[in-house]
């Protein structure tokens, strides 16, 4: 396979934080980035080289990328199939339209999740009202996800009983949804992986997780948990990797729950997870996401440092009703180094930057992070 050659220009679908950092990532490789982004905010579209301002599906942007890059990956599962199946017919595209089309849809994703014998919990899929009548009460309490478009706990709604149910689903204006049995969590751990077209793949150490009101709030390198679950973890994303036939990175969102191990979701991109790879190895998920694309090798995925990630979400940046500018440069040390992406606008739960503290041991890095949390949450 021969590599894309630097100087060529690659294409990125979604201009978000995570299409940011893969634009560094390609331009320290020394490529050209363009995005593509409705947004003319985007954080990705301010530092490309070109950002086409239009829709995903935008025909005419379509086939600017396909005319004038070599590769193209994305950010973002939302991404039209559609859009990814076109650009595939000019130019390479990674990951395909073929995994991305399964992991973006719930039904899809879950259904080949039980099809192909991966650990998932109790789910049913709800496309009519009609289903809701033949559900086993055992389901409940339970969570009604719609199946498209939903992300950092939007699109979720909590239920109980049959009625509560027939509510969230009038809520959801009856689109199909997956309604899943809530389980008791010992804790959460995802796993970030990449894939060449060779079949070479890499592991970043599993990560441990921890979600408030439904948005990742910290994670944690190395996890607490032990190692044989860490290898199942490590086995089932290797072999659902090869199931999708995914190249590229891939992280494996998975519930720990009464010691046995389940796969909650899939991202068909570098995850919010992995970002303690920024700051704690010496080469991040998104410059795997590079060399995947364009056929340099991938790199290693070892940590020189324990780490804990914590997100800054809007919250931090509204404080009684003002919009502040948050005290980061006290924060910042040799072992806390803080990423602000470049939003606009601040919005409660809206991811705005994160921070990953670095150390030799993680009760010191603890202690860090609440010294960090203290400092910007003082009024
Ligand atoms: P998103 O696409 O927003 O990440 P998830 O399905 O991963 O959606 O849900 C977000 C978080 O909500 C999970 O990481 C977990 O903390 C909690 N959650 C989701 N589904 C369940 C469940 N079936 N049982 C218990 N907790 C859940
Ligand atoms: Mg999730």
């Amino acid at each position: 396979m021969n590599e894309v050659k630097t100087a060529s220009t690659l294409a990125m679908l979604g201009g978000g934080q995570l299409g940011r950092f893969f634009v560094q990532a390609a331009q320290n490789l020394g490529y050209k980035v363009t995005v593509l982004d409705p947004d003319p905010d985007s954080p990705a579209g301010k530092i490309a080289d070109h950002h086409i301002c239009k829709k995903y599906d935008d025909q005419e942007a379509l086939l600017s990328l396909a005319k004038t890059c070599q590769a193209a990956s994305t950010e973002f599962e939302n991404i039209p199939a559609a859009s990814l199946k076109y650009l595939e017919k000019h130019i390479t595209v990674r990951p395909g339209s073929h995994a991305v089309s399964i992991v973006q849809n719930r039904i899809l994703e879950k259904s080949f999740l039980r099809e192909n014998f991966f650990p998932v919990g109790d789910f049913a899929i709800i496309t009519l009202e009609k289903d809701i009548q033949s559900l086993d009460s055992s389901i409940f309490p339970a969570i009604l996800k719609i199946a498209q478009y939903g992300y950092d706990g939007k699109g979720q709604i909590h239920v109980n009983n049959i009625k509560e149910l027939k509510d969230a689903f009038s809520k959801f204006n009856f689109s199909p949804c997956v309604l899943e049995k809530k389980m008791n969590l010992d804790t959460e751990v995802s796993v970030v992986l990449a894939r060449s077209v060779e079949n070479k793949k890499v592991f970043y150490p599993i990560i441990e997780n921890k979600h408030v009101n439904g948005i990742l709030d910290t994670s944690m390198v190395p996890a607490s948990i032990d190692e044989d679950l860490s290898k199942q973890a490590i086995t089932i994303a290797d072999k659902l990797s090869s199931a999708l036939e995914y190249i590229g990175v891939m992280a494996v969102e998975f519930f720990v729950s009464n010691g046995a191990i389940y796969v909650n979701e899939i991202a068909p991109r570098p995850h919010n997870s992995g970002h303690f790879s920024i700051d704690a190895c010496r080469h991040n998920q998104f410059d795997q996401q590079v060399r995947s694309l364009v056929n340099l090798p991938l790199a290693d995925t070892s940590i020189h440092a324990k780490a804990i990630m914590v997100n800054l979400i809007g919250d931090v940046w509204i404080q009684e009703g003002k919009v502040i500018n948050p005290p980061f440069t006290e924060i910042t040390n040799e072992n806390t180094i803080v990423h602000i992406y470049g939003k606009k606008e601040p919005r409660p739960g809206r991811k705005m930057g994160h921070f990953t503290v670095i150390g030799k041991n993680l009760t010191d890095i603890k202690d860090l992070v609440d010294a960090a949390r203290a400092k910007l949450s003082k009024r």
